[in-house]
């Protein structure tokens, strides 16, 4: 059978012969562990340098078979997304403003030397899948459908230049909510030793790579005790850019907002210009410019900043509770969770679960 998604691209639909048991899909659905449990399908589209993009389909979740001289697993030529498809009240299923997503997708492609994706077929697919997969979108509280789309260099051949064949997929997983027990602030680690991106390197783009190279300082931070790190640019090292996986804002107490400008090292977070958004609405001041660490500093001991938090699709907006490195170890505000940060990220939730007008036009039924 075919699947018809409106942007008019057909996906040849190949049903699995074996979906997963009922009981043991709603078991998942229960008590989603992030990322280790997939949906039955997959949706797949290949190119080749001479033919294009061909071959839309969904088909069986399942193993990719690999040949060993495959480029991506040698120079590492892959980019991905993260979105998430959420289920209203009302039974129905959409996503989060997922052209932003497939326009930062073509933007990374073209850093990476990968082909540039269509948006339709962006789109498409993650409207085959859910739609075949739609049985697998949780409807607990601040649960959902995390989407995972990526593309990687499919061409066998060993020779350093750009693959002249690609894959790209999209494969689900369900995801409950990020912090169970209700919003928890985290402890950062400021790291003086690494670097996530350099000027004119892949900082913004989103390729595996630059994740493998936060490993190491991801680590090392939590040995320290510490949830994540946050990385400073490399020219100076005297300026705030991101986490490993989440954009970083700061609150003053008079209600200013500030957060490092997009300079080409770090990622264009959607929820971070959606909570932007939302701030101005809400009056308040709002400034993407570079954020000195010594700035924040100097504001955090006298009391000028008065909430500081991390934002990205996963756990919608972190407060940041405790900020560290090897010459300072400072509390933010009263180390608990700030009033912005927890007012922001409900009415951002309220969008994406279809508990409030979607005044934006953010929103894409699936
Ligand atoms: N920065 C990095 C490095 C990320 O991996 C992510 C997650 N995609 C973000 C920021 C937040 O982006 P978004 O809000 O689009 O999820």
């Amino acid at each position: 059978s075919t699947l018809t998604t409106p942007s008019s691209e057909t996906f040849q639909l190949h049903r699995t012969d074996a979906p997963v048991p009922d009981e043991q899909r709603a078991a998942a659905l229960a008590s989603p562990q992030f990322g280790t449990v997939f949906t039955d399908h997959m949706a797949r589209i290949s190119w080749t340098h001479t033919d294009g993009w061909t071959g839309r389909r969904v088909e069986k979740y399942g193993p990719l078979q690999l040949d060993p001289a495959t480029a991506v697993l040698h120079y590492g030529q892959e980019i991905f997304e993260g979105l998430k498809a959420y289920a209203h009240p009302d039974g129905s299923v959409w996503s989060f403003r997922p052209e932003a997503n497939a326009a930062r997708f073509t933007r990374s492609a073209r850093r990476l030397a990968l082909p540039e994706l269509p948006e339709a077929d962006f789109l498409g697919a993650i409207r085959a899948l859910v739609e075949v997969d739609r049985a697998w979108v949780p409807t607990g509280e601040e649960a959902s459908l995390y989407l995972r789309p990526f593309m990687y260099a499919s061409e066998p051949f060993l020779g350093v230049r750009a693959s002249l064949e690609a894959e790209f997929l999209v494969i689900a997983s369900p995801v409950g909510p990020y912090f169970p027990g209700g919003v928890q602030p985290v402890a950062i680690w400021v790291s003086r030793e690494y670097h996530r991106a350099g000027a004119g390197g892949t900082g913004a783009a989103k390729c595996g790579g630059n994740y493998a190279a936060s490993l190491l300082p991801q680590q090392e931070a939590y040995a320290k005790g510490f949830e994540q790190v946050c990385f400073l640019d490399d020219r100076t090292g005297t300026q705030l850019e991101e986490l490993g996986g989440m954009n970083v804002v700061v609150v003053h107490a008079d209600g200013s907002v500030v957060t490092p400008a997009v300079s080409g090292t770090i990622l264009e977070g959607v929820t971070r210009s959606s909570i932007l958004t939302l701030l101005q609405e809400a009056g308040h001041e709002v400034a993407e410019r570079p954020v000195l660490l010594d700035e924040l500093r100097r504001g955090l001991a006298d009391g000028s900043v008065s909430e500081v938090f991390a934002c990205g699709t996963a756990a919608v907006m972190t407060p940041i509770g405790r900020l560290a490195s090897d010459d300072f170890d400072l509390v933010v505000g009263d180390g608990q969770a700030g009033p912005v940060t927890m007012r922001i990220r409900e009415q951002l939730t309220d969008i994406q679960y279809g508990r409030a007008a979607d005044t934006h036009g953010w929103m894409r039924r699936l």
